[in-house]
């Protein structure tokens, strides 16, 4: 029993961090949706990638990007609130599900997300600084599937990227247009 619990955890979190992954997002954010087709309201979900941290991992080797990663856990794990779901989903990417979100407060919410992690932290290795850019999507109608909230929040968070890192986007479906017209640009280069 102890070792099916064991693998059943393995199943549903990060190892490095000890997070919920991917899948596990997936299921918070099914349940979120539920929600949501009952009670209305609208659920936020935050794509969150850090800045530049291939300098970190080139600079002081994999093993110190890992506990940089581990701390940008931790700091996550102490800016959401206890219902929110902090996950990452792999490399220097992290989501966070908000339920019960609004326009206000996701923008305070990635605020301070962008302050928090863009404050020098002390490792065994040295000081670093190591930001992170933000993108954000508010999700109302229930009828949106997971993979789509994710897209977007991601889209949005290459704008931040773009924009100068070490800031949040809130997703527009004007991004949508904007990455169509890129990918005939390319298209058409090519
Ligand atoms: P950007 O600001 O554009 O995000 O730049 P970046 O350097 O952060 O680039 P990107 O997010 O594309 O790359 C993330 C890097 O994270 C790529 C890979 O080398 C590294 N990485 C992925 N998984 C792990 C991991 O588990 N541990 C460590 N230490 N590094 C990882
Ligand atoms: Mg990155």
């Amino acid at each position: 029993m102890a070792s099916e619990s064991q693998s059943k955890h393995m199943a549903y979190h990060d190892p490095l961090t000890g997070l919920p992954n991917r899948a596990m997002f997936a299921q918070r954010m099914a349940q979120a949706l539920a929600e949501l087709r009952r009670g209305g309201g609208a659920v936020g979900v935050l794509a969150l990638d850090l800045d530049r941290f291939k300098v970190i991992n080139d600079t002081y080797g994999h093993s110190a990007g890992d506990e940089l990663i581990r701390d940008v856990a931790l700091r996550l794990r102490g800016l959401a609130r206890a219902s929110d779901t902090v996950a990452r989903l792999g490399g220097d990417e992290f989501i966070v599900l908000v339920a019960g979100a609004s326009p206000a407060g996701l923008a305070t919410f990635a605020e301070r997300i962008v302050a928090a992690l863009g404050e020098p932290v002390e490792l065994p290795f040295g000081r670093v600084f190591c930001g992170a850019s933000v993108g954000i999507t508010l999700i109302g109608d229930p009828a949106t599937e997971g993979e789509e909230a994710l897209r977007q929040a991601g889209l949005a968070m290459y704008r931040a990227k773009d924009a100068g890192r070490g800031r949040f986007e809130f997703y527009e479906p004007e991004m949508d247009l904007a990455l169509k017209a890129r990918r005939l640009l390319e298209h058409d280069l090519r």
